[in-house]
């Protein structure tokens, strides 16, 4: 059972616990409510997002929203453990909370970006992405301005592991590696920039050498 159903099973027993709670007698309200009061219970725009990321068939659990002051948080966030492919569950590496909508775009861009690529161009299906992470209380590379990732709105993403072994990366195959895998990189980083906002890569500047950065927010910057 996906994570964000376990959890919203438990807080719609709870609530409907806790709207029993003012028809029972005085003996019954004196059960401590600490506990119900401590359950994580989504926003409803969020258990939206939750739902339509369940219709996915991604894995994952909603994460209590936490503030970090200095402009950082992550609100109306999930773990997300796995995504799903065409045929296969697709593994993720290294990454940490990641706001709903976000991993909803995410998960589309893996299954029918990233995967069906891999068959066309490759010819072999997608097991894993590897990922630099998603949510750090940062700035922006040489500004005062916060990052995505200090809402934990930004995805980096670094390689990706086929079912016959192979491994693509950004950094060793962009602009190195094999006709094939310069073309599926390429087919990729134009397929992102279709689904997210802003999409920067090794064409950006030297700091994306590695990685593409996936944000959700901006119109369309793709570089
Ligand atoms: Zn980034």
């Amino acid at each position: 059972m996906p994570g964000f159903v376990r959890t919203m099973a438990l807080s719609l027993s709870m609530s409907a616990a806790l709207a029993g709670c003012s028809m029972l007698p005085q003996a019954a309200t004196r059960q401590p409510l600490r506990q119900a009061t401590a359950v994580f219970a989504p926003a409803p725009a969020e258990r939206l997002c939750l739902a339509s990321l369940g219709r996915t068939n991604a894995n994952f659990t909603p994460l209590p929203d936490r503030y970090f002051g200095a402009g950082c948080s992550t609100v109306g966030t999930v773990q997300l453990a796995s995504l799903q492919g065409d045929d296969a569950v697709l593994a993720l590496s290294n990454l940490g909370p990641v706001a709903c909508p976000l991993a909803e775009t995410f998960a589309a861009w893996a299954r029918f970006g990233v995967d069906r690529a891999a068959r066309q161009i490759l010819g072999s299906p997608l097991v894993r992405i590897e990922t630099m992470g998603s949510y750090s209380c940062r700035n922006i590379a040489g500004s005062e301005r916060r990052s995505a990732h200090a809402t934990a709105g930004a995805i980096d993403v670094s390689a990706f592991i086929l079912a016959d072994g192979r491994r693509v990366s950004v950094l060793g195959d962009w602009a190195a590696g094999s006709a094939s895998e310069q073309r599926f990189l390429g087919t990729i980083h134009s397929s992102a920039c279709r689904r997210f906002g802003t999409v920067l890569g090794p064409g950006y500047n030297a700091a994306h050498r590695d990685h593409f950065h996936l944000e959700l927010s901006g119109r369309a910057f793709c570089r």
